[in-house]
């Protein structure tokens, strides 16, 4: 029995998303920019899920663009506003960043836009304070994520936003792993622009989007046909798109439950983990935290050590932002937040979702005990 706890790296597809677009992957295969039947068939499909996704973050459809993904959502967010930006104005990102951002950051940066880091505090939060003093200097855009990846750490991002909106300064907010999880209201947040991805909230890989708040000066980022009202060139992804549509419109119908019972299930395991093994340090506790992530360092064992001694067990977990080719070097997250890097290397990351049962929570607390009790013990 092999037991996914890696939730936040993707989800498996829900079998009522892949209903909804097994249609448009074998009889409405039409090209929604075409004028016939066909087209307008998919153009439908794609126009529904819009909607879904608008209505899932209370924002208006025609705030919605289609992406591949969340990668290109952050890119597109990123490149799009720094090109339209006066000359010498800063991006403000925060050190815990996705790569998605973390990398985009730097390919801009090497273009000549300067680029300032916020700093987190041990638990991985951005102040407004810090937020205030870092744009006193002329800055073109903030991003800062909703939830973090790693740690799961949940941004203040109403109030992040709101320092940002009173200067006018564009806020763009990674909510790619918020979405599903927190409640995201883009009508009550001072928010100009959200990346979201499809395929970790249950939906299928291949679609996200950026929504970008009317009056928001974005340049495309990817060029070509008159695609996604002159946004975002390229045949859109019908199918996938009509599953993500769907997935965000289980996601707000499960939202509360699903995470109610997700917390419950992890706040078992940590206290499992805790009171049965020494030398265990979670990251992240304390403050608002997403339901399903759980962040250890187990002292004494490396992080990728203990990952693949689970791995032969039937649990899939991560080493988070680790899990590079060059392990020496720790996770960005966890050495933003003043882990020292001995501790950092023995990061697990442990995300559970929609589908985790008690009976695998279970046999995970067994399963890890015995696992670190033998290791260290070689
Ligand atoms: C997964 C993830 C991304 C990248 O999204 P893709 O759809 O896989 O490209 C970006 N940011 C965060 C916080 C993520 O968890």
């Amino acid at each position: 029995m092999s037991i996914y706890l890696d939730n936040n790296a993707t989800t498996r597809i829900e079998p009522l998303v892949l209903e909804a677009m097994m249609p448009y992957l074998v009889d409405h295969f039409g090209n929604p920019s075409s004028i016939h039947a066909h087209g307008q068939r998919a153009r439908r499909a794609l126009d529904d899920a819009r909607d879904k996704v608008a209505t899932f973050i209370g924002a208006m459809a025609e705030e919605i663009v289609f992406t591949s993904g969340g990668t290109e959502a952050d890119n597109h967010a990123l490149f799009g506003v720094m090109h339209t930006a006066k000359k010498g104005k800063a991006l403000v990102i925060s050190s815990v960043e996705h790569q998605a951002v973390l990398n985009t950051a730097h390919a801009l940066k090497m273009r000549g836009v300067p680029v300032r880091y916020l700093p987190v505090d041990p638990w991985g939060v951005v102040s407004t304070q810090t937020l205030e003093e870092e744009l006193e200097a002329p800055v073109a855009l903030v991003s800062i994520m909703a939830a973090n990846n790693d740690v799961g750490t949940i941004q203040p991002i109403a109030d992040l936003a709101s320092v940002a909106a009173k200067k006018g300064i564009v806020f763009h907010t990674d909510a790619i792993q918020a979405a599903g999880k927190i409640p995201l209201d883009m009508s009550t947040l001072a928010v100009s622009m959200a990346s979201l991805s499809s395929h970790k909230l249950h939906g299928p890989k291949g679609a996200g989007a950026l929504f970008i708040r009317g009056g928001t000066r974005v340049a495309p980022f990817l060029h070509g046909g008159h695609h996604e009202s002159r946004r975002r060139a390229g045949t859109e992804n019908v199918p996938a798109i009509v599953g993500f549509g769907r997935a965000c419109e289980l996601a707000a119908q499960r939202l509360e439950e699903d995470s109610k019972r997700i917390a419950k299930l992890r706040d078992k395991l940590q206290e499992n983990i805790t009171s049965n093994l020494e030398g265990i340090t979670v990251h992240g506790d304390g403050v608002p935290r997403l339901p399903g992530t759980l962040n250890i360092s187990v002292r004494g064992i490396e992080g990728e050590t203990l990952l693949m001694a689970l791995d032969l067990l039937g649990i899939s977990a991560s080493t988070g932002s680790a899990c590079s080719s060059d392990d020496s070097t720790p996770s960005h997250v966890l050495t933003a937040m003043g882990v020292e890097p001995i501790l950092a290397r023995s990061s697990l990351r442990i995300s559970l979702g929609r589908d985790n049962t008690e009976e695998e929570i279970d046999r995970t607390c067994r399963l890890l005990k015995d696992t670190v009790t033998r290791l260290r013990g070689a």
